[in-house]
């Protein structure tokens, strides 16, 4: 049975030191229960409070972390379903590298996947991890492969070598950079041994969930916790539905062999199926895909695709209220408004910079709510927007006295002309594809 936050306390040293990251043992306390911590995170935890809360306190998923200093990490889920809560750590997108594809088309290849990044609503969106294949009759390509990522990305690595004396000297390169082995047959006691003393993931793979736990169980009764699942499929529509089973018995029955992150490796050649096959995968549950070929406008569907699916619901991405100069805005620039709300801020300030013009673009806190919604919830309404205005003195920074609002909250005009005596409210465009063709239309200066 679950531990509640006092029982868990108890057990706790209660000297409030702080060693765990959070201030109070009491606190730390709350974070075990919401499974949102780790007992071993206390250096303090007596025998007899692990022995208690062990089990307990572990995740219903493990965090899991593959690669050495910029090291991904992925698990550690507590809900089936985004709306519930949140999803916590965004599914690694890894690209495979095959080793019979020789170094010289490899380099290219790993200097462009590492410095593709793309800038979306204010946040960097990338790959995560290489995904090396050993498909070369000679070792040392496959080795020259790895060293060739390890010289020129700091992503994290998973390695994929059937011959063990092979992968063992590829873990060898990869002292303190904590790869992943990718396991395509039955685990034995070697293959653990070998994660075990190279600090590396193992990814189990099986053809059906008994043997899936029975394996789970192998590695965790042999003391290998970093593991990933990966149950074969036949279909999109199977993988699915093994992915729903295996979440949902880590989460709801609290079944420890499958608590820990899923992955799969995708083989299609068709570039539709490749794109809806990685989309429905990244939905649900997969914690790590990995893509058989560098496709930017792929790669860009993704990521949008990963930023929204991984986005707190209850938390939208906003950007600090305050004004920002779009070009090089002068005192009698004209002003426009709108909300806090990331993608209506970016979109905006985006337009308004295609139509030549500067200005002050004077953004409000909606908590994040884009126009109409937040005009909706009341955070958007001609009083606050004058507050705010006046709150940062922004009328002592300009001498224009016009300001154009959203066209989608023109109802907020006389109420802002009233909270803000002397300027001109101009209802603008509704939607912001059109501000280069309204600004010509009208007079803002
Ligand atoms: S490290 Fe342990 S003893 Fe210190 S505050 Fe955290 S829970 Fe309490």
């Amino acid at each position: 049975m679950a531990l509640s936050g006092l029982d868990i306390f108890k057990l706790l040293p209660k000297t409030n030191c702080g060693d765990c990251g959070v201030p109070t043992c009491m606190a730390f306390a709350m974070k075990l229960a919401q499974k949102k911590a780790e007992l071993s995170e206390c250096p303090h935890a007596s025998e007899e409070a692990k022995a208690t809360l062990g089990a307990a306190s572990e995740p219903p998923i493990r965090l899991v972390k593959i690669g050495g200093q910029s090291s991904l990490e992925v698990g550690n889920e507590t809900v089936m379903f985004r709306h519930e809560k949140t999803f916590y750590h965004p599914t690694g997108i890894a690209i495979e590298l095959r080793a019979s594809e020789g170094q010289e088309k490899l380099l290219p290849k790993i200097k462009e996947i590492e410095k593709h990044k793309v800038e979306r609503v204010g946040e960097e969106l990338k790959t995560d991890l290489f995904f090396v294949t050993q498909d070369s009759q000679d070792k040392k390509d496959f080795l020259g492969a790895i060293n060739l990522v390890k010289q020129n990305s700091a992503k994290g690595i998973i390695l994929y070598c059937q011959d063990r004396a092979t992968l063992k000297e590829a873990l060898g390169l990869l002292k303190d950079d904590r790869p992943a082995i990718f396991l395509q047959k039955e685990l034995e006691d070697a293959d653990i041994e070998l994660a075990k003393t190279n600090q590396a993931s193992l990814i189990l793979t099986a053809e059906s969930f008994e043997e899936l736990a029975a394996q789970t169980e192998k590695a965790r009764s042999a003391g290998l916790n970093d593991l990933l699942l990966n149950l074969e499929s036949k279909g999109v529509g199977h993988h699915l539905l093994h992915n729903t089973i295996l979440r949902r018995s880590a989460l709801k029955k609290n079944f420890k062999p499958f608590g820990y992150p899923l992955f799969s490796r995708i083989q299609i050649k068709d570039d539709f199926e490749l794109a809806a096959n990685a989309s429905i995968f990244l939905c649900k549950y997969d914690s790590v895909i990995v893509l058989p070929r560098y496709d930017k406008a792929l790669l860009y569907a993704l990521f949008t695709l990963r930023q929204n699916i991984y986005t707190d619901p209850q938390k939208p991405i906003q950007v600090d209220p305050k004004v920002y100069p779009i070009g090089d805005p002068t005192p009698e620039s004209p002003v426009f408004v709108t909300t806090n709300f990331s993608l209506t801020y970016f979109i905006v300030s985006g337009e308004i910079e295609n139509s030549g013009l500067s200005a002050h673009l004077v953004v409000t806190d909606t908590e994040g709510q884009s126009v109409l919604t937040a005009w909706a919830a009341g955070k958007f309404v001609g009083e606050k927007v004058a507050k705010f205005i006046k709150d940062i003195k922004f009328e002592q920074q300009v001498k224009t006295r016009k300001i154009v609002i959203p066209g989608f909250a023109s109802q907020i005009s006389g109420d802002l002309e009233e909270h803000l005596p002397g300027w001109e409210v101009i209802v603008g465009c509704q939607e912001a594809s059109d501000i280069p063709s309204f600004v010509k239309k009208v007079k803002l200066t």
